[in-house]
């Protein structure tokens, strides 16, 4: 396995994106890459195809010869009363999105084959579930957790590319892959956003025009807590509030929390010493947005 170096060009010529719903067929096609000396870079996703999904596979074009992506919208990570039925689903759009990126193999398996029949091996990450995200999705990432597994099993990529969006996601599968010895390397891309700071997200096709309006109310948000940490505020309780000043002007977006926590422990902190993570998520009409950034001081 030798990846190309980061940010060089691939040797391979993407546009002839194979695409397959069996185990053994995204075992075939590795192996045969493989034997040919080329590396794998891989992006899993639940579909509905944004520029954020994109990007992913940009920079894994970068990192590596191959580029696979997986479409799974996986009924282990929605709790009851979530949104698993009325996901979005467009898979002939996301099937050429994915195309006209350079993805060489998409897998779209079903739900037996990540989970076959009788299954009942689960994995969870203790300590970086339980706060955030989790608080408000209890079994949210034991279900995350548990399918990356499976598909780092069966794809057994050089690098695993995840979003800097879902940090907490990103921090749990980090620890995961160091705490089971799993031979991958991961990277996190940075979060794309739209040009109003709204972060791409598949939930934001949930937003009517007035709701899409208020969404920003995140992006601002977080904004303000950032210059308030360029200010030299130490204080979590005067970033969170700095965060809901800006959200009273947004009288659609319901807030769910509003946290400063170290970006390692995902511990919140009362005061700022180290590279700590500013995360929100708030419910705009049936959307539930979530964002972050994180911060390092000088
Ligand atoms: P999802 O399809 O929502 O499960 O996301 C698949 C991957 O894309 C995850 O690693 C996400 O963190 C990443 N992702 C989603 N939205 C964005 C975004 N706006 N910018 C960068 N990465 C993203």
């Amino acid at each position: 396995m030798t990846p190309a170096a980061a940010g060089s060009p691939r040797r391979t010529r993407p546009g002839r994106m194979r695409r397959v719903r069996r185990v053994g067929q995204v075992r075939a096609a590795v192996a045969a890459w493989r034997s040919r000396g080329e590396s794998v870079g891989f992006v899993p996703t639940m579909g509905a195809i944004h520029p954020g999904h994109l990007s992913l596979i940009e920079r894994a074009r970068g990192t590596d010869d191959r580029v696979v992506a997986s479409i799974f919208v996986n009924p282990l990570q929605f709790g009851p009363g979530e949104d698993f039925r009325s996901y979005p689903r467009p898979v002939v759009r996301d099937r050429r999105m994915l195309a006209a990126a350079g993805t060489d193999l998409l897998w779209e398996p079903e739900v037996r084959d990540v989970y076959p029949p009788g299954d009942r091996t689960r994995v969870r990450v203790e300590g970086l579930s339980e706060g955030l995200e989790g608080a408000s999705r209890p079994g949210h990432f034991e279900g995350v957790a548990t399918v990356v597994l499976r598909l780092l099993h069966v794809v057994q990529p050089d690098t695993l590319w995840l979003g800097q969006k879902d940090a907490q996601q990103a921090r749990i599968l980090e620890q995961m892959v160091r705490d089971l010895h799993v031979p991958v390397r991961v990277r996190r891309a940075p979060t794309a956003r739209e040009s109003d700071g709204l972060a791409r997200s598949s939930r934001n096709a949930y937003l009517d025009a007035t709701q899409r309006a208020q969404a920003v109310a995140l992006a601002r948000g977080l904004a303000a807590a950032r210059s308030a940490l360029a200010g030299g505020e130490h204080s979590a309780e005067r970033l969170r509030r700095a965060i809901r000043a800006v959200w009273r002007s947004f009288p659609a977006v319901r807030e769910d929390y509003v946290a400063v926590v170290d970006a390692d422990t995902l511990e919140p902190v009362t005061r700022v010493r180290g590279r700590v993570l500013v995360a929100v998520a708030a419910r705009v009409g049936r959307a539930r947005l979530i964002d972050n950034f994180e911060w390092r001081p000088a």
